[in-house]
């Protein structure tokens, strides 16, 4: 099915993200956590690219797949188009329609080392390839500003340019703080932005997973957030109740301020990921 038609119902729609398993065995890893996904009746769940050689590229679209005929889930495959071409593109648009894969998030990707920018420059040029495609596409979104960007205004108007270029529907990149959701919400609905936004919670299970992410995407830390780390930094079991209760508040806020949907970053733990739904869903 079409994400785009989760969207605008009676309920928040809840979705997930996973990503390719590295182990000896990914497909059948990737089948554990989709078989418990599956049990949380997510509105969609999406599988992560890495374009960096990791060799795990084609194991997006076939966890795509998998979901989908497997488990009967939505499935949406992310792309990137940093150093690719659009015969490269090509390959990968032909290999997901032999998956049968519907939905797609257009991305950019970070800067590869040693690749330069070839036929796409941002996610805005690879859109409207992959909706002549006839995929169903989405695009990520920054409710602090993406890291590269200073201004989130400026970067709300690049937002607009991926919409203008095709896209149906946004996923954000994960924040503590929903003041920035709410701010940049109103941004998006002045700069007429019209499409549905998921936003995404990543729940923290460690200090070093929240310094990663504050160095990778630029998320601030509130002085709450701090004050949790500093308190069970040595006790990993409380540090792992505290980032789920963490992410439900997160989403809990986000569902009463009446979001389009919410996206929880998964990190292929399911049990994590039942917990949180268990404790939100009657909000949704
Ligand atoms: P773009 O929208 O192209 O933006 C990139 C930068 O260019 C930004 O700084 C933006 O402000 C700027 N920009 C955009 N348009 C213009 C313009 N017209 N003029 C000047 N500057 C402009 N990465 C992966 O490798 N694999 C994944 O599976 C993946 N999944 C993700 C899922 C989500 C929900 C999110 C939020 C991010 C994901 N990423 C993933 C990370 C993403 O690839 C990086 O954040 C990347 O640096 C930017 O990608 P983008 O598609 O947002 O790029």
């Amino acid at each position: 099915m079409q994400i785009t038609n989760v969207f605008g119902g009676e309920r928040i729609p809840l979705s997930f993200e996973i990503f390719p398993p590295k182990g000896e065995l990914p497909l059948e890893e990737a089948r554990d956590v989709l078989a418990e996904l599956t049990k949380l009746d997510p509105a969609f769940v999406s599988v992560t690219y890495s374009a960096g050689g990791g060799g795990n590229n084609e194991r997006t679209s076939e966890i795509a797949q998998l979901g989908q005929d497997t488990f009967n889930l939505n499935m949406m495959a992310h792309l990137t188009c940093m150093g690719a071409t659009r015969a490269s593109i090509q390959e990968n648009i032909d290999l997901m329609k032999a998956r049968g894969v519907e939905n797609v998030l257009a991305l950019r990707g970070d800067p590869i080392p040693g690749k330069d920018t070839t036929d796409y420059q941002y996610a805005k040029d690879l859109i409207p390839q992959l909706r002549e495609a006839g995929f169903c596409v989405g695009a990520a979104a920054y409710p602090e500003g993406h890291a590269a960007c200073l201004d989130v205004d400026e970067d709300v108007r690049y937002l607009k340019e991926k919409q203008d270029a095709g896209a149906q529907f946004f996923v954000t990149q994960l924040f503590f703080d929903n003041r920035f959701a709410y701010k940049f919400l109103d941004k998006c609905r002045a700069a007429r932005i019209r499409v549905p936004i998921t936003f995404g919670i990543m729940p923290f299970m460690s200090k070093a997973q929240v310094s990663r992410m504050v160095f990778m995407c630029g998320a601030s830390l509130p002085s709450p957030l701090v004050k949790v780390l500093a308190r069970w930094e040595h006790d990993p079991e409380s540090l792992r109740k505290a980032g789920i209760e963490y992410a439900c508040k997160q989403l809990i806020g986000l569902a009463q301020h009446g979001v389009d949907g919410v996206h929880l970053y998964s990190m292929n733990k399911p049990d994590v990921a039942r917990e949180i739904t268990e404790a939100v869903r009657p909000y949704l």
